[in-house]
């Protein structure tokens, strides 16, 4: 029996603002916070994710949560149950990373689908701070999450905050159809 993909849908907006069971994070691997997503999740959902990132950096990451890797906390606040934490590559000329980035999808689904999570949120992972061309980052978050969701995440969102990465997106989804 052939799996069926999930239903993914494109908004344009704030991803502090969905409904959804996970949200992901475009983290540092620090894991204590930072600017773009990162920032708002924790000014939204409130110091609870805060205190469970510094748990986590305590029992398993003391040198960082590695690039490409996810791990869940409490939403706190947001309207969500768990937050998932995610940390892009650095966008380099130099070398490929794309496996990392698309890393950070199939491990966020991986976790979602280990917490029983049906729906999840995304941002464009590393196409901010970290410089990912928003294009490829598209067609590699695309292309992951159609491979790699596991059947029980059945609603995948992609959040875009301005309307060129909106774009991007709805051509990424438009090439894969
Ligand atoms: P990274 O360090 O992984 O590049 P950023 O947070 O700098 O992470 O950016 C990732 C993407 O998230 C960028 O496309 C940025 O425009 C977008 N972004 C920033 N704030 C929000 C938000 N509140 N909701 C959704 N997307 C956001």
């Amino acid at each position: 029996m052939t799996q069926s993909p999930p239903v993914i849908t494109l908004v344009h907006g704030d991803i502090t603002d969905q409904h959804v069971d996970a949200i992901v994070n475009a983290a540092n691997s620090s894991l204590l916070g930072g600017g773009g997503v990162d920032g708002a999740i924790h000014r939204r959902g409130g110091p609870a994710i805060l205190e469970d990132c510094r748990k986590l950096r305590a029992s398993h990451y003391g040198r960082g949560l590695p690039t490409g890797k996810a791990v869940a906390t409490t939403a706190g606040r947001l309207h969500a149950r768990w937050v998932i934490h995610t940390v892009g590559p650095v966008h380099s000329v130099v070398e490929d990373r794309s496996d990392l980035l698309a890393s950070c999808y199939r491990e966020s689904l991986r976790v979602a689908g280990e917490l029983g999570a049906t729906s999840i949120a995304f941002p464009a992972v590393s196409t901010g701070i970290y410089g990912w061309p928003i294009d490829d980052g598209a067609r590699i978050a695309v292309r992951t999450v159609r491979e790699a969701a596991p059947a029980s995440v059945t609603d995948v969102r992609f959040v875009l905050f301005d309307t060129h990465a909106y774009r991007e997106f709805e051509k990424a989804l438009a090439a894969e159809r």
